[in-house]
């Protein structure tokens, strides 16, 4: 089968269908952000074995700005333990703007680690002066995108420049004892860890690592611990939108973290890391393009949390070579709910070991639903098959997959299960 896969296609189907969403406006509170190319796109997905695909200008690099937050806070978490860090910041969505210049006015901690009172806070927790503590995070993001992350420093210097209500929340914290260091310090050091360099790729392995229960799904290492990552993902879904948290959750339903530049990442565990980029913020200084990709991934690949569970297990239940009326034939016998991570390990068998027979046959008698994604992606994976001279039939009995086409529109044969009976095994 020709390289670019089923998947990769899927996610420039998600940005063509996105074109028309030109609202919002590029952040310019921070005058070089203002610079940005506001028509650039990008989406990018990560499996929790680490295939990551990408559509767009995937190889773009914006800056990180508060996706790095959630990081931030796990590594802060596994530096001095849950308790110490519950100790200085809450867990309570805020309702307010990102950059809002308050405290909870009952514990005098900032509400949440995902607003910048919180972040603050959580990036002094990082190490003991500014320099230890961007190390630290500069190494971290390294070792979740696996390769080296740098700042951009001009993205910085011109935070640096107009940080004041960074600086004042800073000394409101300062005052109530909750820095280690002094508040120059931190938010230079804040405003740093923000300008970290990343594309979508970066993010989308970075998310994977969150699905994965805090292991790097390539290198296998364990960047968090379990219950870490477990509580991370709980405060990036009550707070990771901002004052958007209730609409995002009902609507994408995933943790998710957004950044000023326009990134936003989404975890589903146990199954995809994904992170969209377009410029445009909304009101909540969230990518408002972004924000319609995630929806359209989150319906389209069974995304939301809140959606009876569907095992990840893989879609292949097994392959047969038999042979059909004296013809030999390739079998492939799924299983269960085709979701993305089943059918894009499914599609990547296919295109590494291409069907030796002309005659190809799905059974799909022991699946139960097909989602959207992998109906596409079928389509697709059916089309190239034909292109390269197979003949495909399918099995489907329970007939979970409708009037399935390939994606040119040629019908595909429906065989039923005797018709196998009757001429092998
Ligand atoms: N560095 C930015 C700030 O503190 C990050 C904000 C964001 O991405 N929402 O203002």
């Amino acid at each position: 089968m020709s390289m670019q896969s089923p998947i990769t296609e899927y996610l420039a189907d998600i940005i063509a269908a996105t074109n028309h969403v030109d609202s919002g406006a590029v952040a310019d509170y921070i005058p070089e952000l203002g610079a940005a190319d506001p028509n650039l796109v990008a989406v990018a997905m990560s499996t929790v074995n680490g295939t990551v695909y990408a559509s767009g200008d995937a190889e773009h690099r914006f800056t990180i700005q508060s996706m790095s937050k959630p990081f931030a806070y796990a590594l802060a978490i596994e530096t001095h333990g849950l308790e110490t860090v519950l100790d200085r910041i809450g867990v309570e969505p805020s309702g307010e703007a990102f950059n809002e210049l308050s405290l909870d006015p009952e514990t005098g901690k900032p509400r949440n680690p995902m607003i910048n009172a919180g972040a603050i806070t959580t990036h002094s927790l990082i190490g003991d002066d500014e320099d230890a503590c961007v190390d630290r995070m500069l190494a971290l993001f390294s070792r979740l995108a696996e390769r080296p992350i740098e700042i951009d420093e001009v993205v910085a210097a011109s935070e640096l420049e107009t940080g004041d209500r960074n600086l004042g929340l800073a000394y409101l914290l300062h005052a109530s004892n909750a820095l280690r260091q002094d508040p120059r310090t931190v938010v230079t050091g804040y405003i740093r860890q923000c300008a970290a360099s990343v594309n979508v790729r970066d993010l989308a392995l970075m998310a994977a690592t969150l699905a994965n229960g805090g292991v790097q799904p390539n290198t296998g290492e364990r960047v968090f611990s379990r219950m870490g990552t477990r509580h991370l993902l709980s405060v990036m879904t009550s707070c990771g939108m901002y004052d958007a948290a209730g609409d995002w959750l009902t609507t994408v339903g995933i943790p998710a973290k957004s950044g000023v530049a326009g990134g936003i990442i989404g975890v589903l565990p146990g199954q995809v890391g994904v992170a969209v980029f377009s410029p445009r913020l909304d009101a909540h200084g969230n990518s408002a393009r972004g924000v319609e990709m995630m929806k359209l991934l989150s319906d389209d690949l069974g995304l939301h949390l809140m959606e009876a569970s569907r095992p990840a297990r893989s879609s292949l239940r097994e392959t047969r070579t038999t042979s059909v009326d004296g013809r030999p034939a390739t079998v492939y016998v799924l299983q269960g709910d085709l979701v993305l991570s089943s059918i894009e390990s499914l599609v990547r068998e296919l295109i590494d070991n291409p069907p030796p027979t002309e005659l190809v046959v799905f059974d799909m008698s022991r699946v139960d639903e097909v989602l959207p994604v992998a109906r596409r992606t079928s389509a697709e994976t059916a089309a190239k098959l034909i292109d390269e001279g197979h003949q495909i039939a399918l099995i489907d009995p329970e007939n979970t997959i409708p009037g399935f086409r390939d994606s040119h529109g040629r019908a595909v044969e429906r065989w039923t299960s005797e018709h196998m009976d009757a001429t092998d095994r």
